[in-house]
Formats: structure tokens, C-alpha cells, sequence
């Protein structure tokens, strides 16, 4: 066991969780057009101009105009943009490796691991599928399945929920702040997967694989 290794609580986990993009695969979608596509649909439906800085927040305002019809709507654009690039889809090695290798990194027989994405379920799944990790992963929430987005914490209660366990029974990896803070705002162990990737590179490292 490497020194570092402490740094991962995984003793008594029960499920550990995972972003998608930028955790365990890397996405090819630009997102910034996304963005853009949002907006013009936005106008188009409101009359207005939605000016928000993030997907989410054109979301969070649909959802507080409680017009679930057009946040489908939406959520149907959203999956559309992802599966036009899904092809391009790179998996993050280092991950593959952790997730298959887990109880090598002192994770518990039996630990379950979950997605919590804001990517939409069919993304989620053809990226799975790409990369061969349908087995290994036993729940995912996506975009569609909660109607708070992250750095809202609603996505990971709602993978507490569904395994009945506690908050400390739970950790989460993530690639970005925005990751870091549903986990904190959750009150749940929370970690960037570049010091989960850095220590699948030593494991790696000292044994030549
Ligand atoms: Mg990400």
C-alpha cells in the first residue's frame, strides 16, 4: 500500500460515484455552441432573451417557470448535441483501470459505483457502452432525472435514497469545482479524479503496466 493511498477514504464506502465527462470518458461535444442552441431555442419559446451563463441556469429557469413540457423539450436538444459527437468519445485509462481494478486500491468487495452526470441518460450509456463499462456501473443519475443541477446536491441524495446507506457510506470523484462543491454542499467525501488518476499512474508506474 502506497502512503497516498490514505488520501481516499474508501473504508467503509458503499457506493462510490463518478462524473461522466472529464472523469471517466472525455466527451468531444462543444459545448459552448450547446450553450448557444439553448439560448436561440430559449428565445424562440419565451419571446425573451434568456442570457444565462451556464445550460443549468437556462434549466433551473425553466424549471422555475414549472413548464416541464419545455424542459424535456430542452432535455431532447441537450441529447441530440451529445450523440452527434458520441463517436469521438476518449476514454479516461486511468479511471478504466481504478473502476477494474478497485479492490486493488483498498475499495471493499461488494462497493457499488454510480454515475452522477449532467449529461443525458442515453449519452451516459452509449459512452458506457464505448468503453465497456456497462457491467460496472449499477445506477446512474442524468440530466433528466433531477430537477436541481449540480452544484446542487440533489443528484447525490438522490443516489443516497436509492441505496438507503448513509452520507459517510458515500464518496464522489468529479473533474471539475463545480463537482467538488455538490459533494461539499452534500456533506459527502469529495475528490478531484486527477489525484484518483494520479494514483492509478504510481500503481501503474511501479509495477510496469
Ligand atoms: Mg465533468
Amino acid at each position: 500500500m502506497y502512503n497516498n493511498m490514505k488520501k481516499f477514504p474508501f473504508k467503509g464506502k458503499k457506493v462510490i460515484i463518478f462524473d461522466l465527462d472529464g472523469t471517466i470518458v472525455r466527451l468531444s461535444a462543444d459545448w459552448n455552441s450547446l450553450k448557444n442552441m439553448i439560448e436561440e431555442n430559449y428565445v424562440e419559446i419565451y419571446g425573451e432573451r434568456g442570457e444565462f451563463n451556464r445550460i443549468s441556469a437556462y434549466l433551473n429557469d425553466i424549471v422555475d417557470k414549472k413548464d416541464e413540457m419545455n424542459l424535456k423539450k430542452f432535455f431532447n436538444i441537450i441529447k441530440r448535441y451529445e450523440l452527434e459527437n458520441i463517436k469521438e468519445t476518449q476514454p479516461i485509462e486511468e479511471t478504466l483501470f481504478f473502476i477494474k481494478n478497485k479492490e486493488k486500491f483498498g475499495v471493499e468487495k461488494g462497493t457499488k459505483l454510480a454515475i452522477l452526470s449532467l449529461n443525458t441518460r442515453t449519452t451516459i450509456l452509449e459512452s458506457l457502452k464505448l468503453v465497456s463499462l456497462m457491467e460496472q456501473i449499477d445506477y446512474i443519475i442524468g440530466r433528466e432525472d433531477v430537477r436541481k443541477w449540480k452544484p446542487n446536491p440533489e443528484g447525490l441524495f438522490k443516489i443516497q435514497d436509492h441505496y438507503k446507506i448513509k452520507k459517510e457510506e458515500m464518496i464522489f470523484f468529479g473533474d471539475l469545482q463545480n463537482d467538488i462543491q455538490t459533494g461539499e454542499r452534500a456533506g459527502i467525501d469529495t475528490f478531484f479524479i486527477d489525484d484518483l488518476i494520479n494514483l492509478v499512474k504510481i500503481y501503474k508506474k511501479n509495477r510496469n503496466i
